[in-house]
């Protein structure tokens, strides 16, 4: 077993680390308070080729592994999570395109995705369909060689600023995952309208919407997948995009423990710096290890992905595990920093803020549990 990265790999997290170190990081206070979109940094991530990495080479794309897609992932969230959000949910809605998509769907739509800086969203979640992703109601009824889309979807990340939607509906909301069916519909199609910004406790860069489908005619050439797939093209998507979630939620975990290290080794009590009294000593240990346990989870189901096999016991594992732990290590670097970690003077809070969503999105951590469950039930 080598744990070790090769040479390309090396090269592609000093890329994303200089990017993160250099742009991301400075910029990224100012559009937490704004709550305004970064296009100029994200478009710059896509022209560094750390954006719409899942677009295999053949189509014109990077064609990143999901290890390599972790591994700058984790860089680019040290920066701002909430722009690493952005980045990531191009590949969130390019996934089903890559796992379902005819070849004639992929050779136009994926390498119209990677000719031009494009923004995508993956919709997947409406207002009374959360985890229960079976329950979805936004229909889809056949009309000659269209289908009409009719419903609403909510929480769409990218949901303002995407070019081309992934969208899942139904045929028949009472046969639940059976009738599920996955569509691409462009952002400018007629009938679709966008909300407002959510305006969210962290991770305010990302721009989260609202999105409506008023009569909105799709060509059943823009169809992923046949009838009734759709549920199992999403699934298949989420096993593949965990991993990367793990690497995000370790990037805020280690940018957590980074600044609470130097504060630590700065901030006096007592005469003496904080760094030197064992129970903070104790807490960045355990921040460490933590943080080292979940870049290996992660790790480990993005190789299991990239063999091609079942890897959803392990991507849950993965997700689970550290978004718990970037929650906690976020929660406790408030702690390190005292009364200042409470302020928006000092970068820790923001962590804080920014980490509780890696408890939710992208299935829950209660779902995730019951991903194991089910899966520890079959052995
Ligand atoms: C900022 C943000 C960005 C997002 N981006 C996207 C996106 O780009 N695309 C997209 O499709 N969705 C997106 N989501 C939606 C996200 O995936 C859902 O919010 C999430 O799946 C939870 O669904 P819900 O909010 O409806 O919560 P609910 O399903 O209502 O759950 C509420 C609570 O009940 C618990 N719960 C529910 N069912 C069970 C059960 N069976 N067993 C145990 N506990 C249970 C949940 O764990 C949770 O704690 C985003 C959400 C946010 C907040």
């Amino acid at each position: 077993m080598d744990f070790a990265l090769n040479d390309d790999q090396l090269a592609l997290q000093e890329t994303a680390r200089r990017f993160a170190q250099n742009e991301i990081a400075p910029a990224a206070a100012g559009f937490d308070q704004s709550g305004e979109f970064p296009r100029d940094i994200i478009r710059r991530s896509w022209e560094l080729g750390l954006a719409s990495t899942c677009i295999p080479q053949d189509h014109g794309g990077v064609g990143l592994s999901s290890v390599e897609s972790c591994i700058i992932t984790e860089e680019l969230a040290w920066g701002c999570s909430g722009m690493t959000t952005s980045i990531m949910a191009n590949d969130l809605g390019l996934m089903p395109i890559v796992i379902a998509g005819s070849e004639a769907q992929k050779k136009e739509w994926l390498a119209w995705a990677a000719a031009e800086f494009r923004l995508i969203a993956f919709c997947l979640s409406e207002p009374n369909a959360g985890s229960d992703v079976a329950g979805l109601q936004l229909r889809a009824e056949k009309d000659g060689d269209h289908y009409v889309l009719n419903g609403t979807k909510c929480w769409i990340t990218n949901g303002g600023v995407a070019d081309l939607y992934t969208v899942f509906a139904t045929l028949d909301p009472t046969t639940r995952h059976n009738g599920v069916v996955a569509f691409m519909c462009p952002s400018d199609l007629p009938g679709i309208t966008k909300g407002k910004k959510e305006d969210k406790m962290g991770q305010r860069a990302s721009d989260t919407r609202v999105i409506h489908f008023d009569n909105v005619r799709v060509p059943a050439a823009l169809r992923l997948g046949q009838e009734g797939e759709g549920f199992k093209i999403a699934m298949r998507t989420l096993d593949r995009t965990r991993p990367p979630i793990g690497a995000l939620a370790t990037g805020i975990a280690r940018r957590a423990l980074d600044e609470s290290l130097a504060y630590a080794k700065e901030r006096k009590a007592f005469g003496f710096p904080i760094a030197g009294f064992q129970a903070v000593q104790f807490i960045l240990a355990d921040m460490a290890k933590d943080i080292e346990a979940s870049r290996l989870l992660t790790l480990q189901s993005a190789w299991m992905v990239d063999r091609g096999g079942r890897a959803s016991k392990h991507s849950s594992f993965a997700k689970c595990f550290a978004t718990d732990t970037a929650m906690r290590v976020t929660t406790d670097a408030v702690q390190v920093f005292g009364g200042n970690g409470y302020t928006k003077e000092y970068p820790v809070e923001k962590l804080m803020r920014d980490a509780k969503l890696m408890q939710i999105y992208e299935g829950t951590n209660q779902i995730q549990r019951l991903v194991i469950a089910r899966e520890l039930m079959k052995g």
